[in-house]
């Protein structure tokens, strides 16, 4: 066989399976594991959901549909920007596809040509710069820290934009760090970026878990001139707790649409059918499981910042969203690697590093699981930074 892809070759493989094998040896010889590395809500997908899903198969909604998706579905989409986000996407402006995930890579695929420069803040979520890169652009990171907490500015913007910059990916509420920008901030970001006709892709995928009763606002809604020049991508998978079911959906303008929907048409044809019933349903009657999730997470949320904040030495800024937080912990002189495969052998606590995320002074835990756990694997977090 001749020379692989160079862009498939070039991709980095995780540098968090290391630990979360180790993690998962270490359960297997019957240590308990307070295990904070879950990337995904620890609730069951709601009854009427899977319910839904399940009558779409008794009833034989078992084959393709529409390469962008139950056209039901994509209105349902179509009443949720307007009701939600204040957003008026046709339904002919909307895919749907195979997780919140495959619409990032489709994204990246019809916009990039290669050499194209696409901005990520950084920390960013870990697949946005190999799917650029296996798309022919380059990542051109934005770095920040937790003194500026995590935000970046649109002086950033402008010192960093060339011709060659095509898109930024602006992530709000962030995973990794759970920080959301303030509608005034995301203006003004998204502000520098059309200055220099640059695409803003917002990954909205965490618009349902925000806090302290603020509201996430969409980029595209802001304008005329936002919306023309602004990709939406959102999902199922977080706001529904429906990380299996692998559903997520891109809105934009009718001619990128068009576009991403050919390339769609050529490799996936369409999301799961019966799935997409289960979503109709998420929208048309979710909201009560949404809330119940949430307010869970926010009690979640407030414990482990308390006790996060405590801890001398750990430098943490308070998430607004999502379901993680990202303690810098440099003043301990380790790396995030050395730091997480320790704090796991030592203290049996898995924590993700935060090298992962472009941002080695921080590590990455999820809240995404029960409050007993998060009390014990603090506990146990402590004592392992007093011992360094
Ligand atoms: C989880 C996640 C996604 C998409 O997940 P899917 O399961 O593929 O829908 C997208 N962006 C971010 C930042 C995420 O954390």
């Amino acid at each position: 066989m001749k020379k692989l892809n160079d862009g498939i070759l070039a991709i980095k493989p995780s540098q968090t399976l290391a630990i979360s094998s180790l993690a998962k040896q270490m359960v297997e010889q019957g240590h308990k594991v307070c295990n904070f590395s879950a990337g995904e809500p620890d609730f069951d997908t709601p009854d009427l959901i899977k319910q839904a899903a399940a009558d779409a198969l008794k009833q034989g909604k078992t084959k393709y549909t529409p390469v962008a998706g139950v056209p039901k579905l994509c209105q349902a989409l179509s009443e949720k920007f307007k009701r939600d986000n204040g957003l008026d996407y046709k339904p002919s402006q909307i895919v749907v596809s195979c997780g919140g995930k495959h619409s990032l890579a489709l994204v990246f695929q019809t916009l990039l040509n290669t050499g194209d420069e696409v901005l990520i803040p950084a920390p960013f979520w870990l697949s946005y710069p190999e799917m650029i890169r296996v798309a022919g652009g380059t990542p051109v990171f934005i770095h920040t820290t937790s003194d500026q907490g995590f935000k970046i500015t649109p002086q950033h913007i402008e010192r960093l934009a060339t011709p060659l910059t095509k898109a930024i990916v602006i992530n709000s509420p962030s995973n990794p760090t759970g920080v959301m920008y303030t509608p005034a901030e995301l203006r003004a970001l998204g502000e520098a970026a059309l200055k220099h006709d640059i695409a803003i892709i917002s990954d909205e995928i965490y618009e349902k878990m925000v806090y302290d009763g603020q509201t996430q606002v969409s980029m595209a809604a802001f304008s005329k001139e936002f919306y023309d020049s602004t990709i939406t991508v959102n999902g199922f998978s977080k706001t529904y707790s429906m990380t299996g079911w692998r559903l997520g959906y891109t809105a934009g303008p009718e001619p990128f649409i068009k576009a991403l929907s050919a390339l769609q048409s050529h490799c996936a044809s369409a999301p799961n059918t019966f799935a997409q019933w289960g979503a109709i349903a998420a929208l048309e009657r979710g909201a009560a499981s949404i809330a119940e999730m949430v307010k869970a997470f926010d009690e979640r949320r407030r414990r482990i910042f308390a006790l996060m904040s405590a801890i001398p030495g750990v430098k943490c800024v308070r998430p607004d969203g999502a379901f993680y937080i990202f303690p810098d912990i440099s003043s301990f002189g380790l790396d995030s690697v050395t730091f997480s495969k320790r704090l796991l052998e030592e203290e049996h606590v898995a924590v993700v590093p935060g090298v992962a995320f472009g941002a080695d002074a921080c590590v990455r835990l999820s809240y995404a699981c029960g409050m007993r756990e998060i009390e014990d694997g603090l506990a146990r977090f402590a004592r392992f930074c007093s011992k360094l």
